[in-house]
């Protein structure tokens, strides 16, 4: 996983540069599809006391900002990464939750059309396929 330049990327998005904006995207680069927990442990043990709802209004801002992706597959507290503007999709495995990316057959969005959008202006089509990751059959074989 190549580390990422932080800074310039808040920079490149007009965003002011502050050592937890920092943390938490420097740790969702490194670690994709982590929860908010697991990114706020982590900046903690970087900066020390950072409070999870610090985290998640950083985590807001950088997703609002284009620098994050959410994504929140059912019954999955929400992810994020920052494979960004791919709109590549998810493999999900049923048993232990485990997230892969898988890359759009189309590579831009909406990469499914509908018959009827009903009227719609559609910009997104999101996928998600379920199944069972490589460890959980190897566990299960
Ligand atoms: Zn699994
Ligand atoms: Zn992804």
């Amino acid at each position: 996983m190549p580390t990422i330049d932080a800074v310039a990327l808040l920079r490149g998005a007009a965003l002011r540069v502050t050592r937890p904006r920092v943390a938490v995207l420097t740790m969702v680069a490194g670690n994709p599809h982590s929860d908010t927990d697991t990114i706020a442990t982590a900046v903690r043990r970087e900066l020390g006391s950072v409070s999870t709802q610090a985290v998640y209004d950083v985590l807001r801002v950088l997703t609002e900002a284009g620098l994050v992706r959410r994504i929140e597959p059912a019954g999955s507290p929400a992810r994020f990464e920052t494979r960004v503007g791919d709109n590549h999709h998810h493999v999900v495995c049923r048993n232990c939750g485990a997230i892969a990316d898988v890359a759009c057959a189309v590579g831009s969005a909406p990469c499914l059309d509908v018959q009827d959008s009903r009227g719609f202006v559609l910009d997104e089509a999101e996928v998600t396929y379920w199944g069972s990751c490589p460890d959980c059959l190897a566990r299960d074989a």
